[in-house]
Formats: C-alpha cells, structure tokens, sequence
C-alpha cells in the first residue's frame, strides 16, 4: 500500500505488518529508506568518527543520518551553511538527513533565560552568548541546512513536571507546530510534526489528535526516556504508537537501547535515533550478540577473538577484542572509528533483521 505524502517527492509504503508492526519504505527524493530504521546521529554535522563513505559502505549502510540544529545554528553557523549550499553538500553526505528542530537541545543543554508562547531565549553552551528559537527561526535554520526532513520546534518540559507546567507545554507545542507548518521550507523537504504529553496517557492521546489533524508528512513521539522508568516508557509505546496514522512514518525521537528498539518496532514504530550506539562506543561499551562487552574489562586484554562472532563488519573481521582494549587504554584515535563502525552495523543488522522478521511472518499490507 503506497500513500503520496503531502510532500511533493515523498511516499510511503507498507509491505507489510506482524501484529502492530510494520515493514515499509520512505520514498524520497535523496533515495529509499527501508523501515523500521535506525539513523545514526550526526550531532554537528558528522557521525563522530566516520566517514560519510564509512557510513554508505555495506554492511552498515546508512540510508539516512541526523543533524541537529541547535549545534549547527551555534557553530558553524547559517552563514557557512548557506554558503556550503547546506548539509548535504558541507558534510559531502548525498543521502537523506532528518535534522531535528533545536528545541531539546535548547532545553536540555542551553541555560535558558525565558520561555513564552512566542519562543526561547537562551545561553549557548559554548561561549554564553544570548540566542532567541522561534518557530518560524527554527524552520529558516532548517531550510538553510538544507534537510530532507525537518521537525518542528517543540518544547519538551521535564517527565517529572507538575499537570499544569505540562499542560502549557502541551497547548503551545501544538500552536508552536502550526506555526512550523506555516513557516517557508526548502524545495522537496518534508515535515513531521511531534506529539508530547509525558506518560499521561489521556494527555498523550490529546495530543496526539491535535497533532496528526494538521497535516505533517509523518509524526513523531517525543518527550519519552526522558528520565521515567522504562516500564512507563513501553507503556506509552504500547498504548499510543499505533494510533499514530498508519499511511505515514512514526518516528520514535531519541530512544534508546537495542531493546527499546524492538519493543518500539513492536508497538508499531518506524524511525529510531539515537547517540547510544556512537557515544558508548567512544566510552568502550560495545554491543555484542552474546551481550554487552566493556572493552576496558581485564578480561579483554588476551582475548585475541572479535567482539562479535557474528558480526560483519570490518571491525571485527580484522581486530580482536586485545588489539581494541590497547587502543582504548593508550587512548589512540583509531579506537573511536573501530569501536564506532561495530556498534553502528550491531544497530543497523538489529534492525534489519527485525523487519526481515516482520516481511517473512507477517501479513502483507
Ligand atoms: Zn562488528
């Protein structure tokens, strides 16, 4: 089943669906995206340590990475990025890129100064000078960088804060994604709108009705790991993902471990990122079939064997678990591209052979 997506160039098709979940593929212009996918986070403009030509090359094969415009906005800033052409063309990456719309950051990493209906102002994180998000700003950076996908600026309060603090965050993220949706976008990119609410489902639910009536070419859950339990994560997951409309990608923001992956793929999720496999991988936590290894562990320092047995890729097809904990400890460089290049393929063959799964045993669509 293929539905044209409101975004000249766009489409998705569902092959297929096992229970709540669903294997497709997002058509667009820059190429297809098969899903459930995992894209790997290129926070300021690289996926640390890799090559756009790492990234392409099988059995990894990135079919699309993030870019966050927060960093970007910060430094480089728009006037290298307008004249490099935008990200693609900056960071030599011709597949598509889903950039992310500032506003976790913000709020996340940035000293705010004030939030209204209107915007944030805030403090950069590298050098404390005064910045102001809107909207309407957030969607100008984004269309300078030049993605194939944007988000909209949306404002995600603390998991813990009160029924009113959420509510206001609530009612101005819906008014914060009209505004979005009205803002100019660069030709050919698409637009996806986020729902919030924290783990209150009848808020979830709200929300989520408000967002999906506004016409976005996908949807995305926002505002979950974000510090409640993971139970309360996977019930939000399991009750609110399928309602999401079924003719477009869902995309689950920011989330998470391999597990948090295949309950989200089960509850009918379509789109992942996160930094965990990249950033572990730097603090020598590397994913493995037979578990998690912790490649400083003094049981490494003879292992002459890979990480992973049956992992392809060239990590472990040329390099023992001995030769990347003496890289680790002598804090040599190529460590982080090794360790990197495993933990990224250990995601993308999860995925893939979850939606293998879903293609052989389920029903096609
Ligand atoms: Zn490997």
């Amino acid at each position: 089943m293929l539905t044209e997506l409101p975004t000249r160039g766009f489409s998705f098709e569902l092959l297929a669906t096992l229970g709540n979940a669903r294997a497709g593929i997002l058509h667009t212009p820059r190429g297809d995206i098969e899903t459930p996918v995992f894209m790997p986070v290129g926070t300021a403009g690289t996926v640390k340590a890799m090559t756009a030509d790492e990234l392409r090359a099988p059995p990894l094969d990135a079919k699309i990475i993030l870019g966050n415009t927060y960093h970007l906005y910060l430094r480089p800033g728009l006037e290298v990025m307008g004249a490099a052409g935008g990200l693609h063309k900056f960071a030599a990456w011709d597949r598509p890129i889903l950039t992310d719309s500032g506003g976790f950051q913000v709020f996340s990493l940035a000293g705010i100064n004030e939030i209204d209906d209107d915007g944030v102002t805030f403090r950069s994180h590298i050098d404390g000078s005064k910045h102001r998000l809107t909207p309407e700003v957030s969607m100008e950076i984004q269309r300078v960088l030049g993605s194939d996908i944007a988000m909209v600026f949306d404002q995600c309060p603390p998991g813990d804060a009160p029924a009113d603090v959420q509510e206001v965050a609530l009612a101005r993220t819906t008014a914060w994604a009209k505004r979005s949706l009205a803002a100019p976008h660069a030709t050919g990119q698409a637009v996806f709108g986020i729902v919030q609410g924290g783990t209150d489902l009848e808020r979830r639910k709200r929300h989520l009705g408000e967002i999906t009536a506004l016409g976005f070419d996908g949807h995305a859950l926002g505002g979950l790991a974000v510090g409640e339990s993971v139970e309360e994560t996977y019930r939000v997951l399991d009750e609110v993902a399928h309602l999401l409309p079924a003719d477009r990608p869902r995309y689950l923001m920011g989330v998470g471990t391999p597990q948090d992956l295949e309950r989200g793929i089960a509850a009918g999720i379509d789109m992942f990122d996160c930094v965990m496999p990249t950033r572990n991988a730097r603090n020598g936590y590397l994913f493995a079939a037979g578990g998690r290894v912790n490649i400083p562990n003094a049981a490494n320092r003879l292992d002459l064997g890979p990480i992973d047995p049956t992992c392809p890729c060239s990590t472990c097809r040329t390099h023992s678990r001995a030769y990347l904990r003496h890289l680790y400890q002598a804090k040599e460089i190529l460590y982080a591209r090794l360790a990197t290049l495993h933990n990224l393929t250990f995601y993308a063959l999860h995925v893939r052979r979850l939606r293998e799964r879903i293609l052989a045993e389920g029903q096609r669509a």
